[in-house]
């Protein structure tokens, strides 16, 4: 996630940590570099400008340079503007106890309307929400189709009327529908345009007016930057916004849609969608996001995705076969799915702490790696799986010729396989020297 400024940012930091004492003129020198990377960072000009003075102002004060840890103030100082001008704290959907949510995306053509409309209502439903998705996008032939294959690889229903009723006439109809069903959320995906143009928006200002959706929400590429802001902008002004989601996050490298968007409309970014898949969508935390940038990780956001994702039961199970030593090839694979639902894994190494830098790249662990391991041990037998010691030379040769990998891979993932065997060994028998059970860090 926006490599170059977390890497740039850091870098200027870490300089400023290092010394024991600063100076103004430190701090001023910082803060030029600082500019710099956020303006490499495609963020408003603007936005730059008032970031710096306030950052300036308020590490050249007496209550940093004072203090005995300078350089560590100053970048509190930092990522405590980071989260302000990101909007200070997770801002919800509004979600009525009592009636029908209804909520309305908007945007461009390509932003990523219907995905995020399958990807919002299934975050809701694992919420313990019932939502209802609402096919407003008559005019791209395909787009119907689409929703409905979301709806049913998320097992929620959409509602469709085909593609000769007014948007607005099918929305209002799904609004019966959803009370009819006991249904709470109305999730409407709208057809937009490649362009900003009078057609659009007079078509969902008529929504807007007839069906009064609790929620307006813009729907927006992170990856178009500055154009991301400037059409912001514009649909907040026509629509009056309740806020944004921003997505292909995983693609943009810069992160200026993601810093200037609410400092220059002031509409709160909402969820950030970072991937194609259904489950790659999280609420966007200012504070989760600054600290992301700044290199400290962000644990909580690994923290609720391992929730969502792990089964409680099975996960149990497995803490009892750990217990034993029974760990096997079956279990590693198993763990290896879970991983891969929590999304991309440079992704979900950059929240731990210390990794955003450029030592992930060191690190050699990305998803084709996955991948490869998956194929090794789906070419084991289930003996094997269960008793990887009776892999000899000619099964590790079949192995690798059965997964299109080399030896030399099957090798050091048994290598690696017994090794981690061999820790869960130690921290067993440390367990046992306790009477209580204790975690073994
Ligand atoms: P719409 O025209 O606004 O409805 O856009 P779509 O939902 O059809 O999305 C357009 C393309 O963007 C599709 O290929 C999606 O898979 C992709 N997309 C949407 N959101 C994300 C995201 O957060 N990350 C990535 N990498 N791709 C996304
Ligand atoms: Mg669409």
């Amino acid at each position: 996630l926006f490599e170059g400024l977390a890497h740039k940012l850091q870098e200027t930091l870490r300089k400023l940590k290092g010394k024991g004492k600063l100076s103004e003129a430190d701090v001023k020198q910082a803060m030029r570099e600082v500019k710099l990377a956020l303006l490499e960072a495609d963020v408003n000009f603007k936005v730059v400008k008032d970031f710096i003075n306030s950052v300036t102002e308020r590490a050249v004060g007496q209550e940093v340079m004072m203090s005995l840890t300078p350089g560590q103030q100053v970048i509190k100082v930092v990522n405590e503007a980071l989260t302000e001008l990101m909007g200070k704290t997770k801002t919800d959907i509004n979600i009525s106890s009592k009636d029908l949510t209804v909520l309305m995306l908007v945007g461009l053509q390509g932003s990523g309307k219907t995905t995020t409309a399958g990807k919002l209502a299934n975050y809701l439903k694992k919420q313990g929400h019932s939502p209802l998705l609402v096919a407003g996008d008559i005019y791209r032939p395909a787009a119907i189709k689409q929703l409905q294959i979301i709806g049913e690889k998320a097992e929620i229903p959409v509602f469709a009327m085909g593609d000769k009723n007014k948007p607005v006439n099918i929305i209002k109809r799904s609004l019966e529908f959803a009370r009819s069903k006991g249904l709470n959320i109305v999730i409407i995906d709208t057809a937009g345009r490649l362009h900003i143009n009078d057609e659009l928006m007079e078509e969902l200002k008529e929504i807007k007016l007839e069906v009064e959706p609790d929620e307006i929400l813009l729907v927006v590429d992170a990856m178009t930057g500055q154009d991301a802001v400037n059409i912001a902008q514009t649909f907040n002004y026509q629509l009056s916004l309740d806020g944004v989601i921003l997505t292909k996050l995983d693609g943009d490298t810069r992160g200026g849609a993601a810093l200037s968007i609410k400092a220059v409309t002031n509409c709160p970014i909402k969820f950030i969608g970072v991937g194609e898949k259904l489950e790659d969508i999280e609420p966007f935390h200012p504070d989760r996001m600054a600290s992301r940038i700044l290199g400290m990780g962000d644990v909580l956001t690994l923290i609720e995705k391992a929730q969502v994702n792990i089964d409680l039961e099975k996960a149990k199970e497995f803490e009892k076969r750990l217990k034993n030593q029974q760990f096997t090839f079956e279990d590693f694979l198993e763990q290896l799915q879970y991983v891969k639902e929590m999304g991309p894994i440079s992704h979900i190494m950059e929240m731990i702490p210390g990794f955003n830098s450029g030592k992930l790249k060191g690190l050699n662990v990305d998803d084709k790696e996955l991948v490869k391991i998956e194929a090794i041990i789906n070419s084991m037998t289930k003996q094997e799986r269960m008793d990887p010691s009776i892999i000899n030379g000619s099964r590790r040769k079949r192995i690798a010729r059965g997964s299109g990998t080399k030896v030399q891979d099957v090798n050091r993932l048994l290598k690696q396989f017994f090794q981690t065997k061999k820790i869960i060994k130690q921290f067993g028998e440390m367990e046992k020297g306790y009477k209580k059970r204790k975690f073994p860090f």
